[in-house]
């Protein structure tokens, strides 16, 4: 059985105005062959940009992603997006459940697996995030927790396809904390193995992705670890530097 190729995806949040579109063009010119055959790269920018970074990505092999999108095609919904709207704006992913939604917004697994199917819908692949807090790690819950999200968020008719599932521990998020390679280990075992139970090879498939301040420093233990198949990365994808250097775990 071959390993998924990985994917490094890097998540802007509600940073970056036009003139960040040079960090990545800068990330497209140090993204070469080589690399391009190990690794896949994703930019997941604010909405704002993510047309003009989109057509700016063509022949740079990045791909582009949205943070988020509602899980109706269109509608009386202010200020939200559709999976749609993402796909036509030029995105190949979108994503779902990522845990500053889910503490910002009030976000239930059931609503992070509607707005999966909704991506699917319009032809995105979904990237559905999972992670406990440091109270649920303190507590000794983060399997159940985890295999809790996983279980409610991510939608039957899951693929390798069409499914990333990201592993974010929510403490690590932005903090400069990072868990051990074992800790890793054990949650992403214990995600494959439910991905394996309920999708059969397609779960066996599935890229699974470590974030949480992931630098170009600790990439590569984090990358080295037995079914992380790559990184969402979120501080560290605003630079070209640090994300090609995060890539270069891969290279
Ligand atoms: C994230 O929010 O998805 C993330 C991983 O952030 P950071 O890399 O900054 O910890």
């Amino acid at each position: 059985m071959t390993a998924p190729k990985p994917l490094v995806a890097g998540n802007w949040k509600m940073n970056g105005l036009k003139e960040a579109l040079s960090e990545f063009q800068a990330m497209g010119k140090g993204y070469g062959a080589e690399l391009q055959s190990a690794v896949d790269l994703m930019i997941c920018p604010p909405a704002t940009l993510l047309y003009t970074m989109s057509v700016s990505a063509v022949g740079s092999g990045i791909t582009t992603g949205g943070q988020d999108c509602h899980q109706n095609a269109s509608g009386a919904h202010t200020g939200d997006l559709s999976a749609e709207m993402l796909s036509d704006a030029g995105a190949s992913a979108v994503i779902v459940g990522h845990s500053e939604r889910r503490a910002d917004h009030g976000e239930s697994d059931g609503t992070v697996k509607a707005k999966a199917e909704a991506g699917w819908r319009a032809g995105l692949i979904a990237i559905v995030c999972v992670g406990e807090t440091e109270a649920e790690r303190d507590q000794g819950a983060t399997l159940d927790r985890i295999g809790s999200q996983v279980a409610g968020s991510v939608p039957d008719g899951a693929r390798a396809d069409n499914t990333v599932v990201a592993y974010e521990p929510v403490w690590a998020i932005g903090t400069g904390r990072t868990p051990s390679a074992v800790d890793v280990a054990e949650v992403h075992a214990h995600i494959r193995k439910e991905l394996t139970d309920r999708f059969g090879e397609e779960g066996a498939q599935m890229r699974i992705l470590y974030g949480g301040s992931v630098k170009p420093g600790n990439a590569k233990e984090l990358m080295a670890v037995e079914n992380v198949d790559g990184a969402l990365v979120g501080g560290a994808s605003l630079k070209a530097a640090d994300f090609l250097g995060i890539a270069a775990a891969y290279g």
